[in-house]
């Protein structure tokens, strides 16, 4: 685990300053439509983005998202539903954040968000 943190903490400091904030604003725009229904198909078309790029908006880098399935065993934290493609929920926006995040499938995900707005 502590190899995972340092790769998510330095990928987080890594990136070019001033492209966070449009980064953020694209992954809250993403996860928007996402809940909305949208597929990654047209979440991708809708930001100009590849289809790639928009998992990756939705579930954090690779490695981030290879460890929180796997410590909910591929399984929805809510419901236990086995999912192999399933999101995953930062309550902070921030991927770094390992101990808060949640393997969930799409509805748990939505009702995360839902929740979070009130
Ligand atoms: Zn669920």
């Amino acid at each position: 685990m502590g190899n995972v943190t340092q790769t998510a903490e330095a990928k987080r400091k890594s990136g070019p300053k001033g492209t966070r904030k449009s980064t953020l604003a694209r992954m809250e725009k993403a996860r928007e439509l996402k809940i909305k229904g949208a597929t990654t198909g047209e979440i991708a078309k809708a930001l100009g983005v590849t289809r790639q790029r928009v998992l990756q908006m939705l579930r954090g880098p690779r490695e981030v998202f290879n460890f929180v399935r796997g410590r909910a065993k591929s399984r929805c934290q809510q419901c236990s539903f086995e999912l192999s493609n399933g999101n995953v929920y930062s309550p902070s926006g921030d991927y770094g954040d390992l101990a808060r995040l949640e393997y969930l499938c799409d509805e748990h995900f939505a009702l995360r968000y839902r929740e979070r707005e009130r």
